[in-house]
């Protein structure tokens, strides 16, 4: 069964109305000054499916910042550099703490839980700062590759402020280099990590680049396998399962799709053999997810019978 974008039009359309309903429920980031300045009262959505089709409501190509949802990509690239070798340094299960918590290093003695807490991605950043000539550009190559576009790049101002700020990420990274799991040095690594947070995507990018993920590692638009066969389904089974944090179970009730969130409001979630979405508004809930971009995910799946299960 092919899967038409257009045929999702007016559900888009009907979710993007509904939006603002959820403003003011939740809070925009203020933990990295850079975010703390965007308009909290905004919110985009594009679904791209696997014929190539792109539908979009709402502030669908307003550049924000990805954040988490980066750890998807630099988990691929460190699998591209390590295989299979990357578990022995990271977990493959959910953590039970909030995505920057240091309690897991210590009792699990420096092998975090998975590749999307941010101890975690920290060993994954640290397995490119190890291995390419200048992660953030092999990542910002690697983005604009998945959503053939050229416009995608890192809000250097972004991560300049979140370097002022990321005590926690720089104690998680002291931390895993005391536990002798984290080659480069500490700064580095945390420096080469809060870049990759820092990449800008619309959320029409943003879908096009998660697509590769809905068709087993195929870009349907030019039919090369931009990711290795199987590696699809193993990242989507992790983005089930670790995708949303503490908020995982949450999600996979309500909404039933691999997905990831960011901090910047942003959450990219797969269709597998269907589409690719992403949705984007700044507020957050108390976990660090977007409160209207969870609801309309929810109203997306529910309405256009999307669900997984
Ligand atoms: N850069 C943010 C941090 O390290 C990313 C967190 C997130 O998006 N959940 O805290």
């Amino acid at each position: 069964m092919t899967t038409n974008a257009t045929a999702f039009q007016p559900l888009l359309d009907s979710i993007a109305e509904e939006a603002p309903v959820y403003y003011g429920q939740g809070k925009v980031n203020s933990s990295i000054p850079g975010l703390a300045r965007v308009d909290p009262k905004q919110f985009g959505i594009a679904i791209a499916t696997l014929d190539g089709g792109v539908a979009t409501a709402g502030a669908a190509k307003v550049p924000f910042s990805i954040q988490s949802v980066s750890k998807v990509f630099s988990l691929c690239l460190a699998l591209d550099y390590m295989g299979e070798d990357l578990w022995t340094r990271v977990g493959r299960n959910p953590s039970g703490q909030r995505f920057n918590s240091l309690t897991r290093i210590e009792q699990e003695q420096g092998r975090p839980m998975n590749p999307f807490v941010n101890p975690g991605a920290l060993v994954v950043a640290d397995c490119l700062v190890e291995r390419a000539a200048t992660p953030i550009h092999t990542l910002i190559g690697f983005l604009r590759k998945l959503a053939h576009s050229q416009r995608v790049g890192c809000d250097y101002d972004v991560a300049k402020s979140e370097l002022s700020t990321a005590f926690r990420n720089y104690a998680a990274a002291s931390l895993l280099k005391e536990y002798g799991n984290l080659h480069g040095d500490p700064r580095a690594v945390v420096g080469a990590y809060t870049h990759f947070c820092a990449a800008s995507m619309t959320c029409v990018e943003l879908a096009k680049a998660a697509l590769p993920f809905a068709n087993d590692g195929k870009d349907p638009k030019t039919g090369r396998q931009v990711l290795p066969p199987g590696r699809a389904r193993r990242v989507n089974s992790l983005m089930l399962t670790c995708g949303l944090y503490d908020a995982a179970g949450d999600f996979a009730y309500r909404v039933g799709l691999p997905a990831k969130s960011g901090v910047g409001g942003g959450i990219m979630a797969i269709v597998p053999n269907r589409m690719a979405i992403a949705v984007w508004s700044p507020e957050l809930d108390p976990l660090g997810n977007s409160v209207a971009g969870f609801a309309a995910l929810e109203r997306l799946t529910r309405d256009g019978d999307l669900s997984v299960f």
